[in-house]
């Protein structure tokens, strides 16, 4: 049998004449950069994460620097987040000319650890970014409740998210503004790039509206000097197709998540993930620990598994971030996790017998190693 990591046709399959018809209608329109198909996907996605304002951007990247620059972040400022990310968290912070301040994960959650904050809050920390990693929520109660006593803006990276709850609250209509990507593989994810930031600020969306078209409110009148980063037409469009499907794909990936964890519960060495009491998980990663990460990632391909690792190298031991002299040790949780993680095939198409495959190889292999 064959399974793959990922399984973006088995999608297309399912959705493929919508798909043809709004991007045909898109074309008959020429309506190819921002317009009325980026707009009406605006609406409905702010609506979706129970916030005011959405405003599509070119990647999700582009989403968080956007909701940086929107929050007057700057050369000088720190940005409190977590080491065990995908680096465009930390990219971001560095693109606004601040600097990323790292904080270690709760061992259960992989996401911010709330106790850890203050003591990485100094007087040059201005913003906080939690992120929502693998499909659940930061403790966002906490967080909240550190940044309104130290005067600190909350950006929440939602960029696997899409859907996700904190306490019956959608990922990214919690803090002052929360950051998505719709690159392909993500949940809720474009036929290329793409991005959005909501917020409830009014402010906050009216900057980046005119930051990501080139500083002006007025066509060739520029109040800022801004960026081009907007949506392309298409990509609204097929946004707008697949909003009507995320709850149902976002059920999907939960359910199978369950019968991972009833089969693999019982194997010995291996954790699987928890769902805090807080959350609603959306799985966009299904990442399991175990001792012999690597050897297992091979085993698994030679029978047709095909894994990921998310991520091999936490964020302040990436070459890239070398100048904040970080060394091994410092942040001990994520980097535990980042030797240990090992990402199971996860999508809404995945079939029962295809996870009942993949746990009794996973059993297989754990019952001659540990
Ligand atoms: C995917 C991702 C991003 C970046 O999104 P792009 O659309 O690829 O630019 C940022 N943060 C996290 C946690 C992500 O998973």
């Amino acid at each position: 049998m064959n399974v793959p990591f990922v399984d973006l046709k088995a999608q297309y399959e399912a959705i493929k004449e919508e798909i043809a018809s709004e991007m045909q209608a898109v074309i008959d329109r020429t309506a190819f950069v921002s317009g009325p198909f980026v707009q009406d996907f605006e609406q409905r996605f702010a609506e979706y994460c129970g916030s005011q304002y959405a405003i599509a951007v070119g990647s999700g990247t582009a989403a968080l620097w956007c909701a940086l620059i929107a929050a007057g972040i700057g050369p000088g400022d720190e940005v409190i987040t977590s080491t065990s990310t995908f680096i465009a968290t930390a990219e971001a912070i560095s693109f606004c000319g601040a600097t990323p301040r790292f904080v270690d994960i709760d061992e259960r959650t992989y996401t911010l650890a709330p106790e850890q904050l203050e003591a990485a809050i100094n007087e040059r920390t201005r913003a906080i970014i939690p992120v929502h990693l693998f499909g659940q929520m930061a403790d966002m109660g906490p967080i909240m409740e550190i940044a309104k006593r130290h005067g600190l803006v909350v950006i929440e990276d939602a960029c696997q998210a899409h859907g996700a709850e904190y306490r019956g609250q959608r990922a990214g209509s919690i803090a002052d503004a929360g950051c998505f990507s719709f690159y392909p593989g993500k949940n809720l994810g474009a036929y290329g790039e793409g991005g959005a930031v909501v917020t409830d600020n009014p402010d906050i969306a009216e900057r980046i509206r005119v930051f990501r078209d080139h500083g002006q409110s007025k066509k060739y009148y520029h109040g800022i000097v801004g960026w081009n980063t907007r949506m392309h037409g298409l990509q609204g469009a097929v946004l707008g197709v697949k909003l009507k499907y995320i709850d149902q794909w976002n059920e999907q990936r939960r359910q199978h998540a369950q019968q991972y964890g009833t089969l693999l519960g019982p194997v010995d060495g291996i954790v699987t993930p928890v769902e805090a009491d807080y959350a609603k998980h959306v799985y966009h990663v299904y990442a399991i620990r175990v001792q012999e990460r690597d050897s297992l990632l091979t085993t698994l391909g030679d029978k047709g598994i095909s894994c990921g690792i998310h991520y091999p190298i936490p964020v302040h031991l990436q070459e890239a971030y070398s100048e904040l002299g970080h060394q091994n040790g410092d942040f001990p949780v994520a980097e535990a996790c980042a030797s240990s993680f090992l990402s199971l095939p996860m999508f809404p198409e995945l079939t029962e017998e295809q996870i009942a495959y993949v746990t009794q190889e996973v059993g297989n292999y754990m019952a001659v190693t540990v």
